[in-house]
């Protein structure tokens, strides 16, 4: 089991914005719904879990890991997957998933090959290996992004707004695949969308301006929403 345990975490930007107001939470493996709107500061406290930024007070220890006080103990075990990828190199699925796997510090080749052809199989993009990532339809691109967070095998996947643009069947098709693969780690879903939240997530936080409205289970907190 991983805990990652937030405890008191304050955030301000040089411009005075409070963008983490003294949040806490607890998050064990399974997926992890943050729900708020635009601005609430859900980026904010992705960043500064990921150890991108630095927070003002307060503690983050991952399986008993200060993540503040040294950000690589977490950058090992995190993967990411983005809401968008932007420009894609003009290379294979295969070929760029060894490149990203090179830059996560997979040293051995032949590691690279193992792993990269279980998460081809994995999301179901083996047969679309020699395709160039930029040809692929929207839901093949987010699946191929599911693969390329999953690199490393890390024990933390921060997922941003995965669903945005995509059409019903592409969209549940992502849902079943990221529930599969948050069985044995922590997947936090940033989202504004409340139907993901409550179909996906097993707990969940709400926050607004910073602040944490509420957390629990999606079942007690949205009844009748
Ligand atoms: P969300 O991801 O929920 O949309 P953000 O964490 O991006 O929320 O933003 C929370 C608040 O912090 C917003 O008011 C936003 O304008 C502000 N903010 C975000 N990033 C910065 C920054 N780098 N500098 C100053 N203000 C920021
Ligand atoms: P999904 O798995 O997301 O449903 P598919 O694998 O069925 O997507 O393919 C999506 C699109 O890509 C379809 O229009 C399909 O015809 C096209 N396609 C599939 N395989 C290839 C290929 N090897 N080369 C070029 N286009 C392909």
């Amino acid at each position: 089991m991983n805990i990652l345990s937030i405890s008191n975490l304050i955030k301000t930007y040089p411009n005075g914005v409070k963008a983490i107001h003294n949040i806490s939470l607890e998050i064990g493996n399974g997926m992890f719904g943050l729900l708020g709107p635009n601005g609430a500061g859900k980026s904010s406290l992705m960043k500064t879990i990921a150890g991108l930024q630095k927070a003002d007070d307060g503690e983050i220890l991952f399986n008993g890991e200060d993540v503040l006080k040294n950000p690589l103990s977490i950058k090992r075990h995190l993967g990411f997957l983005p809401q968008d990828f932007g420009v894609y190199p003009k290379v294979s699925a295969r070929d760029l998933l060894n490149h990203l796997a090179i830059l996560k510090g997979i040293t051995s080749k032949n590691e690279r090959k193992v792993q990269i052809n279980e998460l081809l199989n994995r999301v179901n993009l083996y047969n679309q290996r020699n395709r160039e990532v930029h040809t692929f339809s929207g839901g093949m691109k987010q699946r191929f992004g599911v693969a390329q967070a999953l690199l490393g095998n890390p024990k933390i996947i921060i997922v941003d707004e995965p669903t945005a643009g995509l059409d019903p069947e592409e969209r549940n098709r992502l849902n079943l695949l990221l529930s599969e693969i948050s069985i044995n780690r922590i997947v936090i879903l940033s989202t504004h969308l409340v139907e993901d939240v409550k179909n996906l997530c097993a707990q969940m936080a709400i926050i607004k301006n910073g602040m944490l409205l509420c957390m629990g289970a999606p079942s007690e907190l949205m009844r009748g929403i």
